[in-house]
């Protein structure tokens, strides 16, 4: 049990090789989360852990859900869907696609993902909407906003969030659950905080204005190495990998657009 404000260094957890390894790291996460919560005086049952899988192989997978896990993150819908058809045995294992989503990958997203975090044009909407009619299946979305303003993110400015939400209830295939941001990748803890406390700031706007009559109460936000300042905030939903299954060998530029400072 920690109270330390500061995040452990993602990048410095051991790959996580058996289930008890694994569930020792969700205890360890879980306990952070728990610290975070109490601090701010929320109630741990508020914030939903998310693990993230990406580049995480199906054979750890296994070991996740003998750990317990029944809800997986994934940056690439094409990664997500091998893992997803190579594991036909977990059945109950839902998948979250959490990375951009071009148009036409629309289709496969509507065909296994539980959840889509990363909701940034209608085209994609109408898409998903279109092809969710057709599985008979309905999608938990999250709107992604760009909290940072660095032109490398994808996501909605934050001003443009209302008008764009307000055109949700047109795709009653969506579920719409809240906002969803990346903060700046930085050392600087109060200049993260700064992207949290906007996101937070931004759905209180969206609450007062009733916006469409959607509900946009969930805020997905905090990853490995923010995600306690992303709760202190008011996280409901953190992103967490590495300190869970361990350090990523693949740099995150493959996951994020290349101009990303942290690369
Ligand atoms: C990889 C990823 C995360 C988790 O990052 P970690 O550093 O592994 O905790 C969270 N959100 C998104 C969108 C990601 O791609």
């Amino acid at each position: 049990m920690t109270d330390a404000s500061v995040p452990s260094d993602p990048h410095a957890t051991p790959a996580a090789a058996s289930p008890e390894a694994i569930g020792h790291n969700l205890d360890s996460v879980r306990g952070r989360i728990a610290a975070a919560c109490r601090r701010v005086g929320r109630d741990p049952g508020e914030v939903r852990l998310l693990p993230v899988s990406k580049t995480v192989s199906e054979e750890r997978i296994r070991m996740a859900y003998a750990a317990g896990c029944r809800y997986l993150g994934e940056n690439k819908v094409q990664e997500a869907l091998r893992k997803h058809d190579a594991l036909p045995e977990l059945d109950d294992l839902k998948w979250s696609i959490i990375g951009h989503l071009q148009t036409n990958k629309a289709k496969h997203v509507a065909r296994f993902a539980s959840e889509f975090q990363a909701l940034d044009s209608l085209r994609v909407a109408e898409a998903l909407d279109r092809r969710l009619e057709a599985e008979g299946r309905t999608l938990d979305v999250f709107v992604q906003v760009n909290s940072s303003g660095e032109a490398s993110k994808f996501g909605l400015a934050p001003a443009d969030v209302p008008d764009f939400v307000r055109e949700l209830p047109n795709y009653p295939r969506l579920r719409v659950l809240g906002l969803m941001t990346l903060a700046l990748f930085s050392s600087d803890t109060e200049r993260v905080r700064a992207c949290f406390v906007r996101m937070r700031e931004l759905r209180e706007r969206l609450r007062d204005a009733a916006v469409g009559g959607v509900s946009v109460e969930g805020l997905s936000m905090g990853m490995s190495g923010d995600y306690e300042v992303a709760i202190e905030e008011g996280a409901t939903v953190v992103r967490v990998g590495q300190s869970i299954f361990g350090a990523r060998s693949l740099p995150d530029s493959y996951y994020w657009p290349a101009d990303d400072p942290r690369t």
